[in-house]
């Protein structure tokens, strides 16, 4: 398949293969703490979609130095980005959000920060804490958006409206060199395939850098894998995922990146779609498609 990769776009930027360390701030997240909620969206494992990180606590320069360690028995890169993954990396304390971010960019390694999100949790201190950063490195922004049609929504239990997922959008933009990519999920059992391009074609028109397509993974301990252990639902086999990310791709800018095609939930939770589990034939095959 013909796309923007995350590995090309690394090396137009730096010249080099860029490895992204997944990296514990030790942030919560609104649907966890209490504050809208405490079990969570409905799909999100209790490590908060960061299956990947390290431990919390370890300091970032700790996190860092074990997980440089462990990519540099595969490669020679000497470049990272420092990927604050896990739960809401806005959310909390900006003074202390903030010193993390700066703890990270005292590695001389570190070409940049990426911060997953959500769109209701940058304050003002915390655009102002953004802006800053993007004057001296890279910086890209992840927005949990998943879909746009409300009642999906409201059943995943996301818990802010499409008008706030906008209005962070249109704050991001006002910072002249931060990247902003958005988090989309296809296949939830709500919805149809026209509603799943309607949230791509809708990303397709924002002014945004790059996007990350998952499709839903069903994991054991969550209120969605509870559900499917009960009664099962159907999930989009490999080949008709594929098929269907090749009609995704061509609705989206040749320039916009792709971040990803597939979900990436922990294999030893997977409930399904259990294909998810075997990422280099996924991969093989998504690069075989001549979509
Ligand atoms: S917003 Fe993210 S971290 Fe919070 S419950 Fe949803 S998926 Fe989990």
């Amino acid at each position: 398949m013909n796309y923007r990769s995350a590995n090309s776009y690394y090396r137009e930027l730096f010249g080099d293969k860029v490895y992204r360390i997944a990296l514990d701030a030790g942030c919560t997240c609104p649907n966890r703490d209490g504050t809208l909620g405490t079990r969570g969206c409905i799909f999100c494992s209790g490590l908060g979609s960061g299956e990947f990180a390290a431990d919390r606590n370890m300091t970032i320069t700790e996190q860092l130095s074990q997980a440089k360690e462990k990519v540099r028995k595969k490669s020679d890169s000497h470049l990272y980005i420092a990927y604050f993954q896990n739960f809401s990396n806005t959310y909390g304390d900006e003074k202390v959000l903030s010193e993390k971010y700066e703890e990270a960019l005292l590695d001389p390694e570190v070409v940049g920060l990426a911060i997953a999100t959500r769109p209701d949790v940058i304050s003002e201190e915390m655009y102002t804490i953004l802006s800053n950063l993007s004057e001296k490195t890279h910086v890209w922004i992840e927005l949990g958006l998943q879909t746009i049609h409300e009642d999906t929504a409201n059943w995943m239990r996301r818990g802010y409206d499409l008008s706030v997922f906008e209005e962070a959008i249109r704050r991001l933009k006002m910072i002249p060199k931060l990247q902003v990519i958005v988090h989309v999920i296809m296949d939830f059992p709500c919805e149809t395939k026209q509603q799943m391009l309607e949230t791509i074609d809708y990303c397709a028109r924002l002014p945004i850098h790059g996007i990350k397509i998952a499709n839903l993974n069903v994991l054991r301990g969550t209120d969605l894998g509870t559900a499917y252990e009960k009664e099962p639902f159907p999930l989009m086999e490999r080949d008709e995922y594929i098929a269907f990310i090749g009609e995704i791709l061509p609705r989206l800018s040749p320039d916009m990146v792709i971040y990803r095609l597939t979900g990436d939930g922990a294999k030893r939770d997977l409930l399904a779609p259990l294909w998810v589990g075997d990422k280099r034939r996924t991969r093989n095959e998504l690069e075989a498609n001549p979509s």
